[in-house]
């Protein structure tokens, strides 16, 4: 992948920031976001002059096509720290960041009881504030995730009609993103109908969709390594009015929080455009989860757009904005789009807004 070199420099600023000598990734997402790794066995270990990566002798090849930059190092017959140890090339450092949120505890004591001499420094979201933002190549990657959910939305519509079931059109949507190049879902896909609606994660079961029902279908899907990320909602038949104006509500409020998007501004105060919206409507209790999440290598990353993020949105950023209105035992609401923040906000995602009645 074309930015390595950059990557890795970034990361070294943040070795004199967080004053250690080296820091161990063994988080596959970050992993991939700095070496285009995409197998399942993976350390890396950046330090002030080298990077190393390791792997096992299952990906000495793959290794070998898609890890540039780093020197890579195969284990075989030992475990992917006892390879660290035998080559020693953690020789001479003193301070080791580890990140905090993602090595095991098990791999923690193993480290700590081999290299006595080393401290072990906890570093929370060390690559995820630099994956946070965005080179035009990754978005490039993001964009060409879009174009295919894209395109697998426009083609099951025509499937939607009561009778089919959650599980149908999920399966439906999952089959057609790969065909279409994708490497493989973003995540479980949500369709959830009528009064499942009202359940935010509502992954697709084998419920028949019926006559009148508003359907939620979340879905996504990853090229080269990068999320997309996309909700609409949509008619089937005629609609109560109480639902009709739940979605009118969604939409608008998405529309000004889009509106409103710029960097400099912060996440929390971003939330707040749609939050306050959907306040002034009567439904606030009806919205509880975040108005959107950073994008990338994972599905949910930095920069987490919530109440409670003071995270200052940059050029770069590729955020969701995903406002709800879910309402138990009746119906859900949510529309989400894959935003790139800039000194105005560019939505990646091109599919209409306004609600499909089939
Ligand atoms: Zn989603
Ligand atoms: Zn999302």
């Amino acid at each position: 992948m074309g930015n390595w070199k950059t990557k890795v420099e970034k990361v070294r600023e943040k070795l004199d920031e967080f004053d250690i000598d080296a820091i161990l990734i063994n988080h596959l997402p970050n992993i991939r976001y700095l070496t285009g790794f995409s197998g399942s066995s993976a350390l890396c270990l950046i330090t002030k002059e080298n990077s190393f990566f390791i792997t096992d002798f299952r990906y000495k090849e793959q290794a070998k096509i898609q890890v540039r930059g780093f020197k890579r190092m195969i284990a075989i017959n030992e475990s992917l720290f006892e390879l660290i140890e035998r080559k020693k090339i953690l020789n001479g450092l003193r301070k080791i960041g580890f990140e905090a949120e993602h090595l095991p505890f098990s791999a923690y004591a193993k480290i700590k009881g081999k290299f006595k001499n080393i401290k072990l420094v906890p570093t929370y979201n060390l690559i995820e504030e630099i994956s946070a933002v965005k080179t035009s190549e990754e978005v490039n990657f993001i964009k060409e995730a879009i174009k295919i959910s894209e395109r697998v939305f426009n083609e099951i519509l025509s499937l939607i009609k009561p009778g089919i079931s959650e599980i149908e059109i999920a399966s439906e949507i999952s089959y057609l993103q790969r065909k279409n190049g994708a490497e493989r879902d973003a995540f479980d896909i949500i369709v959830a109908s009528g009064w499942r609606g009202a359940l935010p994660h509502g992954v697709a079961t084998d419920k028949k969709i019926k006559k009148g029902e508003l359907v939620v279908i979340d879905f996504g899907c990853v090229y080269n390594g990068y999320h997309s990320d996309i909700t609409r909602t949509i008619a089937v038949g005629k609609i109560s009015s109480e639902a009709r104006k739940i979605y009118n509500i969604v939409l608008e409020a998405q529309k000004i929080a889009i509106e409103s998007v710029r960097s400099g501004m912060k996440a929390n105060e971003l939330d707040a455009v749609a939050r306050n919206y959907i306040k002034r409507k009567g439904y606030a209790k009806f919205f509880k989860h975040s108005l959107g999440h950073g994008l990338g290598t994972e599905i949910h990353t930095l920069p987490r757009i919530s109440p409670r993020s003071d995270y200052v949105l940059k050029d770069g950023n590729v955020i969701t904005i995903e406002p709800g209105i879910y309402i138990p035992g009746f119906c859900g609401v949510r529309i989400e789009d894959d935003i790139l923040v800039n000194s105005t906000a560019l939505s990646l995602t091109t599919l209409p807004k306004n609600l499909i009645e089939l």
